[in-house]
């Protein structure tokens, strides 16, 4: 009778269980977008054993619920075994699970899960603390009923399974020798019980446990806990592009029936996007360091994912689902998507590895091609689509201070191939037109020469690689300059580019391979690091500061470019470095990316927030290897009224510590002119000028 009624409650359970996979399936396989997640077997093995297996992301960062998760995770894996023993004992009474081993090895086993499960409930009330009395800056977890039911069915789990193993215990069964906490148990609430109540004790804690596992594995699906059942392939089927790559609209071949471009529809997304969206445990890590939400702006990475969800779950079974538009005031706002600097935190610290930024961008797309971006990038994207750079200015004014420095430009009197230089200088539109940025070139290319580099540039025939176009949702417009490039870097056969802007850097290296670029391409602290080891720099000169490195996104985090610009700064005699609290692949974003440089920020704005932590830090200058970065460390060295910290670029840190001749040009009145242009950000004309 009890292995009937059993049998019964497997089978209903397991077809509930069945038809909401089904369901969740169907749903999943309504987002169209292609995303092909299965080369690179190897690696996503690795990626399993490391993360899922390892859990190592779950434990970086964040002690406490790292600790916690971790203790859970194995304790369940462990306890599995248990509760397979304990259904089979409903067929077989007296079945063990490891008797067949024969020895000590099913008393090994008991000790090992009594032992286990104690640790589970110890981590159950660290997962209540985490969620009550540590500090907020640390508790990002949501309390909602669902962790509490949730917490509370595992409790209930260890409880019934203590409960069960203490009754036989008492009962003289199992051993009391390789069953300590079970044997605590009994020693207290089954003391002097007879014989029959101890055998209704053991089967009513059995048959509590039998329909707690078969509930929670029927709550799952409906909860965020569904990552227990998501989490392993969501894990093997990461991204594993570079993450500053985004995937190209083929303009070329579109399909007869498209309605728009980018993230609009549920059926806009990919399996995989629906896959992250059932498997966010809304720990919070993402939002936790996303500057936008650290500045108090409505974006929070987690929301973005947990509304994908929503709306899957609210229109499963309804016509909305392809029909309504998730970029909306109801679902995802534009000023949350339009928020996102695009610095890739929130991927960085996702345990999950879910994808939070790609969502916001496919989303951001859909906006700007429907005409839905406004303010000053507008005026930006047009003088990229009319001058080839975001200020409108003439494509000839790029070259006046290479003209001085006596650098090469290739297709302007330095020949129409680069196979006769070593290597071309990409300057990006800041090295040829920001006064800061052209002062940051011209220490480059200085250095280059004292190295013995045959280097040129490409100036007039150089436009902006697009970056902000594509970042800001313009892709058209980002093809048009991309293929202008790639076909002019074709033309000159162009083979190895040095970037040091690090969204030139990115999107040369990353994007343009998909129009055909295959143009080696490294950073300029890559290539200033590999000149000093070959000893054809040689940092002499004595600096002595104080120092710190601030990591741009889009050479850390998405590069990661970590290591060079830091040998750099150590092979600088004097220099003391000391690294920020949020460094390396926890850096914290300056705030320009993602296009944001050209958009207007409310305050408090991400460059403030990041200056403040170095202003706190005590040094005397901070080291950046972008010129983003230095845009906006100026602006908000400049809004905090703190002139005492010096702002400067790896190149001009390494150029102070040679040994050079005194350098007399006349690019400081060039700088000065340029100023004048750039800076007036008031006039209608200079709109495209950083909105800093
Ligand atoms: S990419 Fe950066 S700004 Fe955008 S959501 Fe993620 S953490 Fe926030
Ligand atoms: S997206 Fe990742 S980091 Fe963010 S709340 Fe979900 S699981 Fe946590």
């Amino acid at each position: 009778m009890k292995a009937i009624l059993l049998t019964l409650l497997i089978v209903l359970a397991l077809g509930f269980f069945f038809r909401n996979v089904l369901s969740f399936l169907k749903v999943m396989f309504s987002a169209k977008k292609k995303s092909f997640r299965a080369d690179n077997i190897i690696e996503r093995t690795k990626g399993f054993i490391v993360y899922v297996i390892g859990q190592k992301r779950i434990l970086k960062n964040y002690t406490w619920a790292g600790v916690e998760h971790f203790m859970i995770f194995w304790g369940f894996m462990i306890i599995t075994f248990g509760s397979i023993e304990l259904i089979v004992m409903g067929y077989l009474p007296g079945f063990e699970l490891f008797g067949f081993l024969g020895g000590t090895a099913q008393e090994n086993f008991l000790l090992i899960l009594d032992i286990v499960q104690a640790l589970v409930v110890i981590a159950l009330v660290m997962g209540v603390l985490n969620r009550t009395v540590i500090p907020s800056g640390k508790r990002r977890e949501v309390n909602s009923i669902d962790a509490v039911v949730i917490l509370g069915m595992i409790f209930g789990l260890m409880l019934t399974d203590f409960g069960f193993r203490a009754s036989k215990v008492a009962m003289g069964i199992e051993p009391q020798s390789w069953l300590p906490i079970s044997s605590f148990w009994a020693s207290i609430f089954l003391n002097n019980l007879n014989a029959s109540t101890l055998a209704f004790s053991a089967e009513f804690f059995w048959w509590f446990h039998i329909a707690l596992i078969l509930a929670f594995l029927n709550y799952l699906p409906y909860s965020k806990h569904s990552h227990v059942l998501t989490v392993v392939p969501n894990v093997f089927f990461q991204n594993l592009e570079p993450r500053g790559k985004m995937n190209k609209i083929d303009f070329e071949n579109l399909p007869d029936d498209v309605e728009h471009f980018g993230a609009g529809k549920f059926e806009d997304f990919s399996w995989k996007d629906v896959l992250d969206a059932y498997t966010c445990t809304e720990c919070g890590r993402c939002t936790d360091n996303c500057p936008a939400w650290a500045t108090d702006k409505s974006l929070s990475p987690r929301d973005i994912v947990t509304k994908l969800r929503h709306f899957a779950t609210a229109n499963a079974n309804s016509e909305a689902l392809n029909e309504e538009y998730l970029p909306s005031e109801d679902w995802v706002t534009p000023d949350e998507l339009y928020a996102c600097t695009t610095c890739s935190a929130c991927v960085e610290q996702c345990p999950l590895f879910i994808d939070q930024m790609g969502k916001i961008l496919e989303m951001r797309r859909f906006l700007t091609m429907e005409g839905q971006l406004t303010g000053t990038a507008v005026r930006t994207l047009q003088k990229l689509g009319s001058h080839g750079n975001p200020w409108g200015f003439e494509s000839s004014d790029r070259t006046p201070w290479a003209k001085e420095k006596e650098v090469p430009v290739l297709g302007n009197g330095a020949g129409d191939s680069a196979e006769e230089f070593d290597v071309i200088f990409w300057t990006g539109c800041f090295g040829a037109y920001d006064p800061r940025g052209q002062e940051v070139a011209s220490t480059i290319s200085e250095l280059l020469k004292e190295a013995g580099v045959k280097f040129a540039i490409m100036g007039p025939n150089e436009t902006c690689t697009g970056d902000p176009a594509r970042r800001l949702g313009e892709e058209a417009l980002f093809q048009e300059l991309a293929m202008t490039n790639v076909e002019t870097m074709n033309g000159f056969k162009v083979k190895k580019v040095i970037a040091n802007c690090p969204h030139c850097f990115n999107t040369l290296k990353n994007e343009y391979p998909d129009f055909g670029s295959d143009v080696e391409v490294v950073s300029h602290t890559e290539f200033l690091n590999q000149l000093i080891k070959d000893g054809k720099l040689k940092p002499v000169k004595d600096l002595d500061e104080t120092i710190t490195y601030h990591d741009p996104c889009y050479l850390g985090r998405h590069n990661k470019v970590f290591d060079e610009p830091r040998e750099i700064l150590e092979s600088i005699p004097g220099l003391e470095v000391s690294e920020l609290e949020r460094s390396r692949e926890n850096s914290f974003c300056c705030g320009a990316g993602g296009g944001k440089i050209w958009m207007e920020e409310e305050a408090p704005r991400v460059n403030w927030n990041r200056f403040d932590e170095i202003a706190d830090h005590g040094v005397e200058t901070v080291a950046a290897a972008c010129p983003f970065c230095n845009v906006m460390f100026e602006d908000a060295a400049k809004y905090s009224g703190n002139d005492k910290i010096k702002i400067k670029d790896i190149a001009e840190l390494l150029k102070d510590s040679l040994d050079l001749p005194v350098n007399n040009s006349n690019f400081e009145k060039l700088a000065s002119d340029k100023d004048v242009e750039s800076k007036d950000s008031s006039s209608e004309e200079n709109e495209g000028s950083p909105q800093v």
